[in-house]
């Protein structure tokens, strides 16, 4: 797809690929029955919800009835806390890293009124979380521990194995959102040993409003939306469109990573060096090692400058990225994942988010350099192959 402009914004969001859209239009008009209705046009549907949640399962690792079909990654982030919360009665400590995304930290205050005790696992100054904290925080009355696999601002892959691990030995649940994993990163739930897991179709080129919660099989489940759907587990009619779409979503996404998230992190790699040859004061926000970062985001601090104005300029010249979640951005209040890293106030507000898609090409990534160039007005200090 040609676009007039550089979108290095694919965390916020990433647009519905051909294969996707292809896969879901039958969906809307043709082929419009209700999975339920006991007719063959109701069976078709209900084949084709089937067959998503195979693909789904196949890409996580999972069995398809541990699959459940959401409206997002949000739901499925609160839907996991809620249940896992009741999934362990008698212990009311729910563990959360400083860093999870806004759809699990926002609960944090209801959770509280209803007389849960939230512990927050502090992060780093890569903005990892380290285990040693969740052994330090962890005791016989933590219900569930929240810890995502890749932060969505800064790329930090989190060592979710071990963290699986220490609550299962404290006999907790462990969710893990891996809405900024998926598709970046192998994500298997064998690997990770989550109870819970949240995935969203919008980041991976599936259609916004779709999203799966994977729920551990012989774990208890609660829903937050009862109804006679998806066994039990969340009423509502499917959305068969967005179901396939995003069935169709996960077996691309499984492609693209056998062949093009290197190309992907060449390019990020390539982002990096060519900033620091402009700038050679700027600073990358998160861990170096390559084996802790996903291939597709680079946070960078540029001291002295306003993240706000660069952006600004850049948006100016047809480059659009962010400063953190897109969520929080147009408050220009710091990133709280940057603050929990250590960062300053002026430090988080002069970092800027650049996150690369599938769709990202070598010469949008020198056209982000050319504008730096002239936004910040240097040029490069040292050749860079
Ligand atoms: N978790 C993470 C890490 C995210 O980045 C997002 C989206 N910004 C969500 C959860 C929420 O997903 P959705 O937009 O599908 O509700």
């Amino acid at each position: 797809m040609t676009s007039s402009f550089t979108d290095l914004d694919s965390s916020a969001t990433t647009p519905v690929s051909e294969r996707v859209l292809a896969a879901m239009l039958p969906w809307f008009r043709e082929r419009y029955a209700n999975p339920g209705s006991p007719s063959p046009a109701g069976e078709l549907a209900k084949n084709a919800v089937y067959e998503a949640r195979a693909e789904i399962a196949k890409f996580l690792g999972a069995e398809p009835r541990e699959i459940l079909f959401t409206s997002g990654g949000t739901e499925s982030n609160q839907t996991a806390i809620r249940s896992g919360l009741r999934a362990r009665p008698g212990r009311r400590k729910i563990l959360v890293s400083a860093i999870e995304h806004s759809s699990i930290l926002g609960l944090v205050p209801d959770l509280i009124r209803q007389g849960a005790e939230i512990l927050v696992i502090p992060s780093r100054s890569d903005g990892r979380i380290d285990p040693g904290e969740v052994s330090r925080l962890i005791d016989h009355e933590t219900a569930l521990v929240a810890v995502m696999w890749v932060n969505n601002e800064t790329g930090a892959i989190n060592p979710v194995r071990e963290i699986g691990e220490i609550a299962h030995s404290a006999g907790a649940l462990f969710h893990c959102d891996g809405v900024a994993a998926a598709g970046k990163i192998p994500v298997d739930v064998g690997t990770v040993g989550a109870d819970l897991l949240s995935l969203s179709g919008h980041k991976i080129h599936g259609p916004k409003g779709t999203g799966v919660l994977f729920a551990r099989h012989g774990e208890n489940f609660y829903p937050l939306m009862p109804g006679s759907q998806e066994r039990k587990r969340r009423g509502g009619t499917e959305n068969v469109p967005g179901i396939v779409g995003l069935g169709e979503a996960a077996r691309e996404s499984g492609e693209f990573l056998a062949l093009g998230a290197k190309t992907m992190e060449r390019l990020r790699d390539r982002l990096e060096e060519g900033v620091f040859s402009l700038c050679p004061e700027a600073r990358r926000n998160g861990p170096g090692p390559r084996e802790f970062r996903a291939p597709h985001i680079a946070n960078l601090r540029f001291p002295g400058t306003p993240g706000e104005k660069i952006l600004i300029d850049l948006v100016r010249e047809g480059i659009y990225l962010s400063m953190g979640s897109a969520c929080a951005s147009g408050s220009m209040e710091p990133s709280h994942v940057l603050l929990s890293m250590g960062l300053s106030r002026e430090e988080a507000l002069s970092s800027l988010r650049f996150s690369l898609g599938r769709g990202t090409v070598p010469g949008e990534i020198e056209r982000t350099l050319s504008a730096l160039s002239r936004i910040l007005g240097r040029k490069p200090e040292r050749r860079v192959s």
